[in-house]
């Protein structure tokens, strides 16, 4: 028996086909009961989520897998049991009773098991898996901390439990399979590099191919609302924009220009765990402050660097 107030209140909103907002350690989800289409209806209400966009399924553990999976390759069993609980997200073909609302219809679905102690604690009080995709409105930047979530959600109507900033702070990788064969969906907090160490070569899909199937990946998506340019050379940026009230967000350097209100370094030891840990609430801090464009440097194109770099190409215009 658990008797933490926050989670036993949690259950008993989540037991009526409401939401809660439900920290994990990539970003807060948005969750509600697989079972309960009125649950699942308002996730998309409450997001402004077009229903082509699919939901990811929150386990509590690997054995739970096959009540909404069918014929799980064994690949997809050897990286559960290497990173679950864990940041990454297995798309498998999907059992009967999962909803269309989840899967947009299609045949597979998105499951995973997060890594936080509280999420983990609220799902073994709960009969049900939780869908959930991220916590703040579609296509608008990740909440990591619960006053992110606040920021979005009207604090009355959406209980937050808040279990602190969110460790990793992006989102799970995604992958696939085209039979045995595993395909790389969306980039996340799990390096590519440390999936083929355990499975072997992933193929990866081009945005064309997986733009309908895997809309984290449509191409303008986390944003900020101040119009954000993505650069490989942050000096040039700032004399290009040196009439401008400028925001940067840097990799590990600290830049000296006089068009910089704002600065955000994401690393000063130019470490990308550090970085992605604290993107998006880089973002968040800039997209509040009085600023007429966010310059935004490219990290390191390696590791976790790869999958930062996919979601800052994706908050830009340029
Ligand atoms: P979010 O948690 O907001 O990042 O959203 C969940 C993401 O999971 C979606 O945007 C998709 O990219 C991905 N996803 C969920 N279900 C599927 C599926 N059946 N096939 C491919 N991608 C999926
Ligand atoms: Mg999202």
């Amino acid at each position: 028996m658990n008797n933490n107030p926050d989670i036993e209140k949690a259950v008993r909103i989540l037991n009526e086909s409401e939401n809660v907002a439900i920290p994990t350690e990539t970003v807060y989800g948005l969750a509600g009961n697989i079972y309960s289409e009125t649950a699942i209806r308002k996730i998309f209400k409450r997001k402004k989520r077009p229903y082509y966009n699919p939901l990811i399924v929150h386990l509590k553990s690997y054995s739970e897998v096959e009540k909404v999976a069918i014929e799980i390759p064994e690949k997809a069993r050897v990286l559960a049991e290497a990173f679950w609980p864990g940041p990454l997200t297995l798309v498998l073909k999907k059992q009967k009773n999962i909803s269309d609302l989840i899967t947009a219809g299609k045949d597979t679905v998105a499951v995973r098991v997060p890594n936080h102690p509280l999420t983990l604690a609220l799902l073994e009080q709960l009969d049900y898996p939780l869908a959930a995709p991220s916590a703040n409105p579609f296509g608008s930047i990740s909440p990591t901390t619960a006053a992110h979530v606040a920021t979005y959600f009207d604090a009355k109507t959406l209980f937050v439990l808040d279990g602190g900033p969110c460790i990793n702070g992006i989102e799970s990788t995604i992958i696939g399979f085209d039979g045995e064969s595993p395909i790389l969906y969306r980039a996340g907090a799990i390096p590519i590099e440390a999936i083929e160490n355990s499975v072997g070569k992933l193929s990866v899909f081009t945005k064309d191919d997986v733009a309908p199937i895997a809309p984290g990946m449509l191409s303008k998506h986390y944003a900020p609302t101040t119009p954000t340019i993505l650069t490989s050379d942050m000096a040039k940026s700032l004399l290009d924009y040196s009439d401008k009230r400028v925001g940067v967000m840097s990799f590990c350097k600290r830049y000296q220009n006089p068009a910089i209100v704002h600065q955000e370094v994401l690393s000063s030891q130019g470490n990308l765990a550090e970085a992605a840990n604290r993107l998006y609430a880089a973002l968040h801090a800039l997209d509040s402050q009085p600023i007429e464009v966010i310059l935004v440097e490219k990290a390191p194109h390696t590791g976790i660097g790869i999958a930062i770099n996919d979601k800052l190409q994706r908050a830009s215009v340029l």
